[in-house]
């Protein structure tokens, strides 16, 4: 016997076991590589250079599991499994090398130092697999979280990682029994189980076990290997991917794909948009799907599936993907067959939070809305999209009101001292009110408070006046492409005539189309939003405010300022400013994971069926953080918070205001 510490492959096993493996592993390598050239096939394999490009992606989503670890207990659960699986991965690689290729060569890499910390470090991952899939069980089991759905196959996978786990320690702790070594120690696992279990058994006990034991962790071995593409367990392969091919090409959130440039189309040209069948993704979206692991946090973030609406992010992408490997599934039309139903697709408020909860950037809202575009594109929208979409075409604002009433507003306006861009063609903001704020009286009264702060710290600003019309967002929101398009042609034509370079907006829903969707037809901006001009203001001194609030005050972030454009910090600082450090509380679902007040996604226009209002569950949660005054950054915000307060009959008990409202009451005493 050597007395080098050196990696002894085969031992305690008759002559040929190795012959016999490799045997007894080719049929599971083939059912393995059919499975995977099966699922290949449907999902398409990225390109290398695209793999190339996505790594820094990957070393961070995938390897370092950067939105896993989010959550304390399910991250700490899945790091432990995942890193104990890459461990003794990499463990059984480096045998393989070892023993199959340097072997033959007279050399040897188990061996020596390198053989001990081998040793000690498989000890301690595998420890760490057992604990992760112990933790795992207690979920599921015990706790049964509801987040996770109870599925056998899960059940059956996890036993059988736990059964590989498990025998290697046995195998490991017998082989220390029967031929004991001086560095035994260094598998401080299998020593521990030699010196307290196996110590007490008979050799020829031990060694008739030993050679079962084997040969059963071998089986199941392989058979894990060979079930990989047909298992939940694929998602290791399909995230990779995904987050390779993917997630460089993923353009901002708040951002929807463009089918067609209507500029281009020719008339015979046949426009596709949206989807009805899944054979109609790109095979990187088919991939996108096959990355979901059913894990849950989309939906458990989702605001339409906890306000009781039939929508779940997880199932809607969890039976997109199970249509896809079902037999005709690409071919199947996902709403004549029932798989989907309308109503989920119209229930989105493309809030985006089942993005940003995604760990393996998924992004549930984008098949949601193309499914919504398939169906517009039909015809199949009930009387109050469609008379959303008629208002929009006749009046140029979703609200259907004569453009005499923006004429009014405008004449209110310029008795303030605001000047029209035809006034003040210099300005060196356009401010664009917005339909929300010109058509509501509520939402006036925050453009009025606006242009005082505005006129107060000489800014140099111009309303368009009665030119202005909507943006467009809610046609394209609610699937009608041509006529979002048409809309924003008109208005990048107008601002580009005016060569307007910067432009101030109070609604977050202008804000993200100015930002994100004009500028692939033609407009380049400089936007911003009400809340960060405040705050530039303050920074640099054109306006100044102390402590003027005597409530406590919070905050509530807009999902489309917030969560899809990263605008967090700028309301904070101006409500820190005047509520002071202690003044001012978070909310628990604040910033990016704001919870939406239930209108976006045009839903404010059409009925959805639910249970309970988002705007009832925030306004729950703000009554709960003891402010008395709730700050919001969106006109559409402050109306469903005002009815969801009439509701509830909260009216005395929290008062509602802008971030603008706020800072010109404060400026003004
Ligand atoms: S965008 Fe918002 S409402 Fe729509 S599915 Fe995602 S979380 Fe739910
Ligand atoms: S889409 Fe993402 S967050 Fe939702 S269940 Fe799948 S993996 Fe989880």
């Amino acid at each position: 016997m050597s007395m080098e510490p050196i990696r002894e492959t085969y031992i305690l096993l008759p002559e040929g076991t190795d012959l016999l493996m490799y045997l007894v592993l080719l049929p599971f390598a083939v059912v393995f590589l059919y499975g995977l050239y099966r699922r290949l096939s449907v999902t398409g394999f990225p390109s290398l250079r695209d793999i190339w490009a996505g790594l820094p992606y990957v070393v961070r989503f995938w390897l370092l599991q950067r939105r896993v670890v989010r959550e304390r207990l399910a991250g700490l659960m899945h790091v432990s499994i995942y890193s104990g699986i890459l461990a003794l991965f990499i463990g059984t690689s480096l045998v393989f090398i070892d023993y199959d290729i340097l072997r033959n060569f007279q050399a040897r890499m188990l061996r020596g130092d390198f053989y001990l910390f081998y040793e000690a470090a498989l000890d301690f991952m595998g420890l760490a697999l057992l604990a992760g899939l112990g933790l795992l069980f207690y979920r599921r089991l015990v706790l049964r979280e509801a987040r996770l759905r109870p599925k056998l196959e899960y059940l059956m996978v996890l036993s059988g990682l736990f059964f590989i786990g498990l025998t290697g320690y046995l195998l490991e702790g017998i082989r220390l029994t029967l031929e004991p070594r001086p560095w035994g120690g260094w598998s401080f696992v299998g020593k521990a189980l030699s010196d307290i279990v196996f110590a007490a058994f008979a050799a020829n006990t031990l060694q008739t076990a030993y050679v079962g034991l084997w040969w059963s962790h071998a089986i199941v071995a392989f058979t894990m290997v060979a079930l990989l593409p047909y298992s939940s367990l694929y998602h290791i392969f399909s995230t990779l991917l995904h987050i390779a091919a993917n997630a460089p090409k993923q353009p901002p959130t708040g951002k929807m794909n463009t089918p067609f440039k209507l500029e281009e189309l020719t008339p015979e040209a046949e426009i596709k948009v949206g989807f009805r069948k899944v054979g109609e993704l790109s095979g990187m979206g088919r991939l996108e799907l096959d990355a979901c692991t059913d894990c849950g946090r989309c939906e458990a973030a989702c605001p339409a599936f906890e306000a009781g609406t039939p929508l779940s992010p997880r199932m809607i992408v969890q039976k997109l993907k199970n249509s896809m490997w079902m037999d005709g599934g690409l071919e199947t039309d996902v709403f004549a067959s029932g798989l989907i139903d309308e109503e989920e697709v119209w229930a989105c408020t493309s809030c985006g939070a089942c993005i940003e909860a995604c760990p393996v950037l998924i992004r549930p809202m984008n098949y949601i809305l193309e499914m919504r575009r398939a169906l517009t594109l039909e015809g199949r929208l009930d009387k109050r999209k469609n008379a959303l979409l008629t208002n929009l075409a006749r009046y140029g604002n979703p609200y259907g009101l004569d453009p005499s009433v923006k004429q009014e507003f405008v004449e209110e306006l310029k008795s303030m001292g605001v000047r029209t861009v035809e006034e003040n063609p210099d300005a060196e903001y356009v401010y664009w009110i917005g339909c929300a704020s010109i058509y509501d009286a509520r939402g006036r009264e925050i453009v009025k408070n606006m242009a005082r702060i505005l006129l107060r710290a000489g800014v140099s600003f111009a309303i368009l006046g009665v030119e202005e019309s909507c943006t467009g967002d809610p046609a394209r929101r609610v699937g009608e492409e041509g006529r979002f398009q048409e809309m924003a042609l008109a208005n990048i034509e107008k601002l580009k005539s005016l060569k307007a370079k910067k432009i101030l907006v109070n609604c977050p829903h202008c804000y993200n189309t100015f930002k994100n969707e004009y500028g692939e037809f033609g407009l380049t901006v400089d936007v911003q939003h009400h809340t960060q001009l405040i705050a530039e203001l303050l920074r640099n001194g054109k306006l100044s405010i102390g402590k003027g609030l005597s409530a406590k005050i919070t905050l509530h972030d807009s999902c489309y300022l917030a969560r899809h454009n990263g605008v967090i910090s700028e309301p904070r600082t101006i409500l820190s400013k005047l509520a002071g450090e202690d003044g001012f509380i978070e909310l628990k679902r604040s910033g990016l994971k704001s919870f939406c007040c239930g209108a976006g996604g045009s839903t404010y226009w059409y009925e959805v069926r639910r249970r309970d209002r988002e705007s009832i569950i925030r306004l729950r949660e703000v009554l709960g953080s003891g402010a008395g005054v709730l700050a919001v950054e969106c006109p559409y915000c402050m109306q469903m918070f005002a009815d969801a307060a009439r509701v509830m009959g909260v009216e005395d008990k929290i008062k509602l205001k802008d971030v603008a409202e706020v800072v010109a009451e404060a400026v003004e005493k």
